[in-house]
């Protein structure tokens, strides 16, 4: 008998389950809202500029195509750093952060949970926002983290369970690891205000909780990557140690070519030293060293003044495409349609995704009679509407929900 006849099959990935449906629908009104990639206002992926320009001025110098270092290209790893922490960021001043490349956000989140999972002292058990990324729970559990909930997201509101979220933060085990997503929480689109941030890290201290940030979208959420990192930032100027996952999949459109960075803000540059030593140790036997052109074209971004600002234009440019759809969302519903119920939620909601409150029948019935594709819990990607769709897709949520 075959070795692998016992070998169950495994259940479809949920989102990419959705864009194979979308797939094979052949007519012509169909929408794809389920995967959370930028498309421009004629719904096809956009290269930035920016990355155009960094990408040729990488061939032009010829460069080899030898091993990087196992924790990556050292000048991207220190930019990458400087684009989260800031440039006053004390523990980076102190040389006190330790940073490796990864591949993009999700390899930072392994990399950092394989990290905890062996030298956190004090617990192995991580707590996740409820909902988060669906990777979220395979990742850590996968890492070697228990993994458990605390409030976030209340279906009532379509907004921040805030009382929710303080009371389980103030239950968990001292020194528990919580998650948090920086900036435009996938998938609710819901994040806390400044304020709250505030409250949630001086609960963060008094439990000794320890944060770990994932941020996915910096510059997506409000357009500006400053702006979008400062609840990191906030966290770090307030004595926490952090550990933090970085993609530039979203804010740089680099996708498959799978950048990213993870850090870890230590008591200064002699832990520092001794904690790389222990990352390059979680490393070498996964993968060895992280893959070299999209650090290349990311660095040359980041290094250069010019491309820099055209870079942060072009990131604005997509970060205000998506707030200008959001309005015309709900302008469509509440002033022309007048469809039923409060849709000022999704005109709040921040970054790639919105959470539109549809049931899951509701998001059935849509795929099956209009054409349009979103995962079951109701999360659109904005990015998937555009002039050319966008009354088509409100007339149709209109219909879902009468
Ligand atoms: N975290 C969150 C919250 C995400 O939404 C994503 C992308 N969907 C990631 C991490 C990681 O994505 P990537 O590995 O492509 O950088």
């Amino acid at each position: 008998a075959s070795a692998w006849a016992a070998v169950p099959a495994g259940p479809p990935d949920p989102i990419l389950g959705i864009s194979e449906a979308f797939k094979a629908d052949k007519d012509p009104r169909k929408i794809n809202l389920g995967v959370g990639a930028y498309r421009d206002e004629h719904g096809k992926p956009y290269i930035l500029g920016s990355v155009k320009k960094a990408e040729e001025l990488v061939n032009s110098t010829n460069p080899d195509k030898e091993y990087l270092p196992i924790t990556g290209l050292p000048e991207f790893t220190r930019n990458a750093a400087l684009l989260a922490y800031g440039e006053d960021s004390a523990p980076l001043k102190n040389g006190a952060v330790a940073v490796t490349q990864s591949i993009s956000g999700t390899g930072a989140l392994r990399i950092g949970g394989a990290f905890l999972a062996r030298h956190y002292p004090h617990s192995k058990t991580i707590y996740l926002p409820v909902p988060s990324w669906g990777n979220h729970t395979p990742v850590f559990r996968d890492s070697g983290l228990e993994v458990r909930g605390y409030r976030y997201y209340d279906k009532n509101t379509i907004g921040l369970d805030f009382e929710g979220l303080k009371a389980d933060l103030r239950a968990a085990p001292e020194h528990s690891i919580i998650l948090l997503h920086a900036c435009a929480h996938n998938p609710t689109g819901v994040d806390p205000t400044l304020e709250q941030w505030a409250e949630i890290s001086d609960i963060v201290k008094e439990r000794k909780l320890f944060p770990f940030f994932d941020m996915a979208y910096q510059g997506f959420a409000s357009g500006s990557t400053s702006r979008d990192a400062a609840a990191v930032r906030h966290f770090v100027a307030e004595g926490h140690q952090i550990a933090l996952a970085q993609s530039f999949a979203k804010n740089m459109g680099l996708y498959g070519e799978r950048v990213g960075a993870f850090s870890i803000t230590t008591k200064d540059a002699e832990e520092k030293a001794r904690v790389d030593s222990q990352l390059k140790i979680v490393i070498r036997p996964m993968y060895s060293n992280p893959p070299l052109h999209g650090a290349r074209i990311a660095n040359t971004i980041l290094s250069a003044p010019s491309l820099y600002a055209q870079w942060e234009g072009e990131v604005k440019g997509m970060a205000d495409r998506i707030i200008n759809l959001r309005d015309e969302v709900y302008n469509h519903l509440t002033h022309d349609l007048k469809t039923p119920g409060e849709w000022s939620h999704i005109k709040k909601q921040i970054g790639m995704f919105s959470f539109t409150g549809l049931k899951p029948e509701q998001t059935r019935a849509l795929a099956e009679k209009a054409h349009i594709y979103m995962t079951t819990d109701g999360r659109i990607s904005m990015a998937g509407l555009n002039s050319g769709n966008i009354g088509y897709f409100a007339e149709s949520i209109d219909a879902a929900v009468r």
